[in-house]
């Protein structure tokens, strides 16, 4: 079966939890408040299971179970830890950005998702004991006196179920005390309204990932359409929360210069600049067990045939020389309208690209001060 292309489903965009339809409850997870709250939200009917290994999946050949598993939930405990610092690479900057593991797998359809190549399962997980999560985090804050940006949207979109699982709340209200630390909550959703009328204390940041409009139409399914990120981040900023975008993954196709200037523009015509703590860059960069898998499930895609490097990390990028050029158009453009305490970022570069794109040296190695600067000067 082939999956829709974002052309077929732009203009019916809807909240990417309507896309569930099957839902399964491990049965220790049955009495805890969060299911209580979604089986209160869905007018799914749940299949109760006592392990994974019966879920009545069919799992069959890999690309169908992955975009089957898409339309699976299953409502589970984390049986692990919730939180721990980004897998950054030694050999590049890292932000020390913390994860916080809310759930596993997203409804939407990425073509460069990066975790059809990591989970293995091909269901989505979201976890259901959350006072285990909020006590982890209080025994990580009781522990450190390191600022903490704490993130939501490493394996899975921060946002893409809130509207069934409604953990923003919990987890915006838990934050809006907490001094040495801030939530980021990063999305391709548009789904904001429980964030409304809240008292965050600014403790939130709201960031949403942006691409050139070419890639934001063919390879992001079921995500919202620019226009409405756009103002969804407008209507967050008027609620008082500080905003984050990140260009990530920036990707190299024809008119990608146009593009990006495009999006660019209509960002900073649409969002007021003050409210911006941070913007990253990242180009795509990926494990090479990704493109067997994407170039299967999405065959019209043609961004994975490009020529690529094997970088420090194991993962494919392209050549620094392109790298750079596409980094510098990008960064020209967001230093015309970025305010002056909005930190300007890689995701995973070296030092060497850094200063090739108009840093000062060693200015990649101050990132995490740059970042707790930039969020205590935004507004
Ligand atoms: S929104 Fe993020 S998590 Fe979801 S499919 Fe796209 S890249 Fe993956």
């Amino acid at each position: 079966m082939t999956i829709p292309t974002k052309q077929t489903t732009s203009q019916s965009y809807r909240d990417p939890a309507q896309l569930i339809s099957a839902l399964y409850i491990e049965d220790d997870c049955q009495e805890l408040p969060l299911t209580q709250e979604i089986l209160s939200r869905t007018t799914l009917t749940p299949t109760i299971i006592s392990g994974r290994s019966e879920l009545p999946i069919d799992l069959g050949p890999y690309p169908h179970s992955l975009r089957q598993g898409k339309r699976h939930l299953l409502l589970c405990r984390n049986r692990g830890s919730f939180f721990k610092p980004c897998p950054g690479t030694r050999e590049y900057c890292c932000c020390d950005y913390q994860v916080l593991n809310i759930g596993m797998g997203c409804p939407m359809e990425c073509v460069y998702c990066i975790l059809q190549a990591y989970l293995n399962t091909p269901w989505l997980s979201f976890f259901m004991n959350t006072t285990d999560l909020l006590a982890e985090l209080d025994l990580a804050f009781k522990r450190t006196a390191q600022f903490w940006r704490i993130g939501t949207g490493e394996f899975t979109d921060s946002l893409a179920l809130d509207s069934l699982t409604g953990l923003s709340r919990l987890l915006i209200n838990y934050m809006r005390d907490k001094k040495q630390g801030v939530l980021e909550l990063k999305t391709k959703s548009v789904v904001i309204d429980n964030l409304k009328d809240l008292d965050h204390n600014g403790r939130t940041i709201v960031a949403w990932s942006l691409n050139a409009p070419a890639i934001m139409a063919k390879e992001e399914i079921y995500t919202a359409p620019l226009a409405a990120r756009l103002q969804a981040a407008v209507q967050c900023a008027e609620w008082g929360y500080k905003l984050a975008f990140h260009f990530d993954p920036i990707i190299y196709h024809e008119g990608w210069q146009d593009g990006y200037a495009e999006t660019i523009n209509t960002l900073f015509t649409t969002v007021p600049a003050e409210k911006i703590a941070w913007i990253s860059l990242g180009g795509l960069r990926f494990l090479p067990q990704l493109k067997p898998i994407a170039l299967t499930r999405f065959p019209g895609s043609t961004f994975f045939h490009e020529e690529f490097i094997i970088g420090l990390d194991n993962k494919y990028r392209y050549f620094r020389s392109l790298r750079v050029e596409m980094y510098n158009h990008i960064l020209t453009l967001l230093r015309r309208h970025a305010a002056e305490h909005t930190c300007l970022y890689f995701c995973m570069e070296s030092d060497e690209i850094w200063q090739q794109c108009g840093f000062q040296p060693g200015q990649s190695r101050s990132l995490p001060d740059d970042l707790d600067q930039a969020f205590q000067h935004c507004t």
